[in-house]
């Protein structure tokens, strides 16, 4: 026998929604006893999008078995809800942000790496590898490949929406809130390890005549010993940051 329940989602979950189911409510039939996390997942969205669902009003956890008639509204991670005494299906946001990235989006984790973000990427990690990590070191993975949110162990991940390097720069600030943690100089693009302060005098013998002359403030990675100084490429990323964060000032973030 087919039962019938009423589901409406909210926020950016919309985005993996098709137009006509987006921010309205609509009905969807089901047979036999599915979880809430089953039939939530196959209307196409991915478990770890979501906070906190509710069933009739009350919060319930992704094992709820839906029921006939029953109305649901599912809210995505990080919305502020002003709620009190409900589940939320997360487990305690992680302190900070450090990010493993698929391979798709190596300019994002340059840019993550010159503000300063523990971030891991390599073009070679496949899925398996991607999760074991964001699961041993407790990393958000961060992915434009939605079959790689829905896989069961994944706990903590993020859908990537836009597509230009940028732009998802601005979006991964904005979503995790982490403007306040921009600390440039502090890793190294190539590598990913920390960077330290360098005297000018021992590193000289590996710099270009024009770097010697025109510069004295130096970083030398402890990883793989690339040297970085505050150029051209520097007031380049000040001047990006500084554009992010007027952006941020004008939408009254
Ligand atoms: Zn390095």
């Amino acid at each position: 026998m087919l039962k019938q329940a009423t589901f409406r989602f909210y926020e950016e979950l919309n985005d993996f929604l098709p137009l006509d189911k987006k921010k309205v409510d609509f009905v969807r039939l089901f047979s036999g006893n599915p979880s809430i996390k089953d039939i939530v997942e196959a209307i196409g969205i991915p478990h770890v999008e979501i906070d906190l669902i509710l069933v009739n009003g009350s919060s319930v956890d992704f094992k709820y078995i839906l029921q006939d008639n029953d109305r649901v509204s599912v809210y995505p991670v990080f919305e502020t809800l002003g709620i009190n005494n409900v589940t939320h299906l997360r487990a305690q946001p992680l302190r900070v942000s450090t990010f493993i990235l698929d391979v798709h989006l190596g300019k994002l984790a340059n840019y993550l790496r010159m503000l300063g973000f523990d971030t891991l990427y390599r073009n070679d990690n496949d899925d398996p590898e991607i999760i074991r990590i964001s699961l041993e070191e407790h990393r958000i993975i961060l992915t434009r490949d939605i079959g790689l949110l829905k896989v069961k162990s994944v706990t903590h991940a993020y859908f990537v929406r836009e597509q230009h390097p940028k732009r998802q720069l601005e979006e991964v600030l904005k979503h995790f809130d982490l403007y306040k943690d921009i600390s440039p100089f502090n890793r190294c693009i190539k590598c990913n390890g920390h960077l330290e302060p360098v005297e000018k005098e021992k590193i000289i013998q590996h710099l270009e005549p024009l770097t010697i002359k025109y510069f004295n403030v130096f970083f030398q990675c402890k990883n793989c010993r690339s040297i970085f100084w505050e150029g051209s490429h520097y007031e380049h990323m000040l001047e990006f940051i500084q554009t992010i964060q007027q952006e941020v000032i004008g939408t009254g973030l």
